[in-house]
């Protein structure tokens, strides 16, 4: 299966995301946590991006695609993935489409989760990930274990990312209705779009999305 997840920042797709990319034993490929990473290993790459993401905007679409091009270039990536975060503009959108040509592969399907923006702020400004291993938490609707420790193995450390600041948030918020919102109708245009209610509780968006996809609970 190869899946690409929409939606504004705060909506869930990450949470969504690593489940259901566990069930289908397939990699959950995120841009954003594939910078983070860089930036945490000051490679040139996550230096150059730093003052994009630290600033809400979107980093140069070459450097996003070569990391997408060299992550669907692993062994993994050969069962299928699902892809978080990519494509957040037209011109990702057509590359992506480029991409898959040449790679003579398909794309099954694009889920949009649906968000109020209230709400997309309250679940912003509560996130709180593990540094190591990415694990998402929220201070009201996912808590942390009281450990301090995350499921993962390794360090733990569980921080709050800067661009979860107020005003980052309402930078990143401006940025998807701008940039990446026209790609709801660009997908729908194709006939790809499924749309999900991002609204309600975890464990609901989680069936949902199952629901969506035919796959038994
Ligand atoms: P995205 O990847 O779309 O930016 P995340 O998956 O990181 O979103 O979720 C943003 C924050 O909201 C996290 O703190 C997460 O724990 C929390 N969260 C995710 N889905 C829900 C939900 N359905 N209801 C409440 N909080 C949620
Ligand atoms: P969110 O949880 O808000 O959806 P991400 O973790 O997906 O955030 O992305 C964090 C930051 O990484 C973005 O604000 C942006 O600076 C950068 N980024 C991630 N994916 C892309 C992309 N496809 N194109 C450009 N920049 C990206």
């Amino acid at each position: 299966m190869r899946l690409v997840f929409l939606g504004p920042p705060g909506v869930g797709k990450g949470t969504q995301a690593a489940s259901l990319a566990a069930d289908l034993a397939i990699p959950h490929i995120s841009t954003g946590a594939i910078l983070r990473q860089a930036l945490e290993r000051q490679t040139s790459t996550g230096l150059e991006a730093k003052k994009f993401m630290d600033a809400g905007d979107l980093v140069p679409d070459a450097v996003v695609l070569q990391l997408v091009r060299d992550r669907f270039s692993e062994p993994d990536a050969a069962a299928g993935w699902l892809l978080d975060g990519y494509p957040r503009n037209l011109d990702q959108a057509s590359a992506l489409d480029q991409l898959i040509q040449e790679l003579q592969l398909t794309l099954d399907h694009v889920i949009f989760f649906d968000c109020a923006e209230t709400e997309l702020v309250r679940r912003l400004s509560g996130r709180r990930v593990c540094r190591n291993c990415g694990e998402t938490f929220h201070i009201e609707f996912a808590p942390p274990p009281e450990s301090g420790h995350c499921s993962g193995s390794g360090d733990c450390e569980i921080y709050q990312r800067s661009d979860d600041a107020e005003e980052a948030i309402l930078k990143r918020l401006e940025v998807y209705q701008r940039e990446t919102g026209p790609l709801v109708e660009h997908y729908r245009g194709l006939d790809q779009l499924i749309v999900v209610d991002g609204a309600t509780a975890i464990e609901d968006v989680a069936q949902s999305l199952r629901g969506v996809l035919g796959l038994t609970p």
